[in-house]
């Protein structure tokens, strides 16, 4: 399997390879938000997209760039287009294309066209649609130590350097097949279930980092209805606004990355081949209906997306394979009996033939029955044992104390806002 590492390299250079380099991405922005607009006209007028091939042949040796780096947008901006069109086909309709202009775009270059000569590594820029000369290259030093690998990509950020290296690695897959099943939720992230032990995560962190940015954002907006629109005042308001939800989202996916660690532990010691989770995209599809309230606004989908992304790649390395499956009635039905009724509260009690269980793990048991028997939650066939081990991806006391409000710079805005 190969693994793909991005690094970072902070870059020292002279004026007029600064001069070089802002040129490259000011030219890359134009060709961005030419693409932009075209798609836009095609959209508006309801006539057939533009294929990539076709927007390859229109854009090609119309820009100060690399022939491969013009591509690698081209493919950038298509795989944004597609995305949105399956984020809208699964139900969010706030899902946008691209349509903002950019002033500056960081230009991608890709495998053979990335040189290397020593401690240098040469970006090509290919040749000028005007005067016909090849544009210098872009040629930036390294750092001593880069980890080993192949370079696959180079893109050039604000003064950095970012660079994709690829490793072949070994993955030993689990030798028997062992299916394990994983309820994804808001009261718990996810509970894990191999039938006999379960694995609960906490999602309270999760919440709480939520909480405090909601609470803060209203803070904010609340000050910012007493200034003028605009004024001075209000954009440094709107700047620690920006700041707060840069800050909580570094949180949440630094807490979903630990609990992604965490299932992928599970599974690494159970040995887990296959991993099914609950089909997220079902859950957006019922949004409207009530079926879907345990996903409150708190645990948002978003982040549930980004969590299964995060799985499936961490679990590819440990050759355990993640399968998404309809979840549909998995949270409702008894173990025991088959009986459908929705519970109430944290325990699952079946009204019918009197069987209790913790409800979370009924979800995920039911899950893995349900998989496990293609599509039909079989009664008695697999019964939760009440073995579940909780755990919290980050300490609690940690992020209720670093998403306090005072924290992000708001006692500077009470003394912003006192002197008028
Ligand atoms: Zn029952």
């Amino acid at each position: 399997m190969k693994s793909n590492r991005v690094i970072q390299i902070r870059l020292q250079v002279s004026t007029t390879l600064w001069q070089q380099m802002t040129d490259a991405r000011l030219e890359s922005a134009r060709l961005w938000n030419k693409m932009v607009k075209l798609h836009l006209r095609f959209r508006k007028h309801n006539r057939k997209w533009p294929t990539q091939a076709q927007f390859e042949k229109h854009f090609a040796r119309k820009f100060r760039l690399h022939s491969q780096t013009i591509q690698a947008l081209i493919g950038k901006f298509f795989a944004n287009i597609d995305s949105t069109c399956t984020n809208r086909a699964n139900g969010d309709k706030r899902a946008r294309y691209p349509y903002k202009e950019k002033t500056y775009f960081n230009p991608v270059w890709k495998g053979q066209h990335i040189k290397q000569d020593n401690n240098y590594i040469i970006l090509p820029m290919g040749i000028d649609p005007h005067s016909r000369k090849r544009n210098l290259a872009i040629c930036v030093r390294l750092p001593e130590q880069i980890p080993q690998g192949k370079i696959v990509q180079a893109e050039l950020a604000f003064g950095k350097l970012l660079l994709t290296i690829q490793n072949e690695i070994e993955v030993e897959k689990p030798k028997v097949e062992k299916i394990a099943a994983s309820d994804l939720g808001s009261i718990h992230l996810a509970v894990v279930t191999d039938s006999t032990n379960s694995l609960a995560l906490v999602g309270r962190g999760l919440r709480s980092i939520n909480q405090g940015k909601a609470k803060a954002l209203a803070q904010i907006s609340q000050l910012q209805s007493r200034c003028e629109k605009y004024s001075r005042r209000w954009k440094k308001l709107q700047a620690t606004k920006r700041k707060i939800l840069r800050k909580t989202q570094n949180q949440t996916h630094n807490l979903l990355h630990k609990a992604a660690n965490e299932i992928v532990n599970y599974c690494k010691e159970k040995e887990v081949s296959k991993l099914v989770v609950g089909d997220i995209t079902e859950i957006n599809r019922n949004k409207k209906k009530k079926s879907s309230r345990r996903l409150n606004q708190e645990m948002g989908l978003l982040s549930l997306g980004v969590f299964v992304g995060y799985l499936k790649y961490k679990l590819a390395a440990i050759g355990t394979e993640l399968e998404s499956y309809s979840e549909s009635y998995t949270t409702k039905t008894c173990p025991a009996c088959g009986h459908k009724h929705k519970p109430k509260g944290r325990q699952y009690h079946c009204p019918k033939c009197g069987f209790i269980g913790v409800r979370d793990e009924v979800g995920a048991i039911n899950l893995l029955n349900k998989f496990l028997n293609k599509g039909e939650i079989k009664p008695q066939s697999l019964i939760p044992k009440g073995n579940v081990k909780y755990l919290r991806p980050v300490r609690l006391k940690d992020f209720a104390k670093r998403s306090s409000p005072t924290d992000i710079g708001l006692p500077s805005i009470h003394v912003l806002c006192a002197d008028g």
